[in-house]
């Protein structure tokens, strides 16, 4: 942005500014006036110095690496999504207080008037609140001749209001999705929760591991989450990402059993409904917990994270 290119000085941090002052959130001051993050002024919403983006590329390779086949990198997917397929996913019956849509004036409005908001009406686009959503139907409506795998990113939103450090409501989202029979799914699952766990520590995050619930069940979602608990089908990587926290979760490695498999119509190979598991990394997230365990300067971080020492 220009308005930052011309202030900014040359070790990316940004001057005290009065949208800044505005912030009384300490530690999200802290992490901007310390050259990593960007204020909007609106709660949640946030840009990302060059210096942050140098940890987000390193963190990204690290994930490449960490795959067991080697992959070229992430497919990028689009931050918007037909409305009818999260409908299909019943996300919205699930978390219909994040859920977000375009909207946008009708075709053929008149464009040498200027409409009111209000003229805006809904489009068939919603903004994609987790990337593995948009794999699920490509697949729909047929029955897959060998299980899929999938190494996706892509920019997620998720309607928060709040500016807690590290809930955003734009952020980046890098998994890992495995789509096919029940034995793919479930060694996918602990495969990944081994590799997570390597992962973190290898670039030197102290982190908690919690079974957690997560309603992505749709409807019935109430009951389905006590019973998801028990079944442990959600477990959070959990780690500090600012002074004060006492943890928020980075990561999440998810086994979704049948239930997207259903919704799209998927068929396993060799019979029944697909299964399908993922791992979710937040980036931001883990650069955060990255800046709140090895401090400011990215010459101090860990040497896994190697591509980020030649950025310092
Ligand atoms: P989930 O699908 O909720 O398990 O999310 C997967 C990962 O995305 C989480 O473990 C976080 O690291 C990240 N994430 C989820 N919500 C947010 C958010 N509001 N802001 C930043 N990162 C998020
Ligand atoms: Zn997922």
């Amino acid at each position: 942005m220009t308005s930052h290119a011309t202030t900014e000085p040359v070790d990316g941090t940004l001057p005290a500014n009065p949208v800044e002052e505005a912030h009384a959130d300490v530690p999200l001051a802290r992490l901007i006036s310390s050259g990593w993050l960007l204020p909007t002024g609106v709660a949640g919403l946030l840009g990302f110095t060059a210096k942050f983006e140098s940890a987000v590329s390193a963190l990204q390779e690290t994930l490449t690496r960490t795959h067991p086949t080697g992959t070229p990198g992430p497919s990028f997917l689009a931050p918007v999504m037909p409305r009818t397929h999260i409908e299909r996913a019943e996300y919205a019956e699930a978390f219909p207080h994040l859920l977000a849509a375009v909207h946008a004036l009708p075709p053929g409005t008149a464009q040498s008037t200027m409409p009111g908001e209000d003229a805006r009406m809904p489009t068939e686009a919603v903004l994609t609140p987790a990337a593995c959503y948009s794999l699920y139907p490509s697949m729909a409506d047929r029955t897959l001749e060998a299980s899929q795998y999938f190494d996706v990113a892509g920019s997620c939103y998720r309607h928060e209001e709040t500016s807690e450090v590290g809930r955003f409501r734009s952020f980046r989202m890098r998994e890992f999705v495995a789509v096919g029979t029940e034995d793919t799914a479930l060694s996918w699952r602990a495969d990944w929760m081994e590799r997570c766990r390597r992962l973190f520590t290898d670039i030197g995050l102290d982190v908690q591991v919690q079974a957690a619930s997560d309603p992505f069940f749709g409807p019935g979602a109430r009951f389905m989450r006590s019973s998801q608990l028990q079944q442990s089908l959600k477990y959070e990587f959990v780690a500090p990402v600012c002074d004060g926290d006492d943890g928020t979760a980075i990561a999440s490695v998810n086994l979704h059993k049948d239930h997207l498999g259903l919704r799209f119509a998927i068929g396993a190979p060799g019979g029944g409904p697909a299964h399908s598991s993922c791992a979710a990394f937040g980036l931001e997230r883990i650069v955060l917990a990255l800046i709140h365990q090895h401090g400011d300067s990215l010459a101090d971080w860990p040497a896994q994270l190697g591509r980020v020492r030649h950025a310092a």
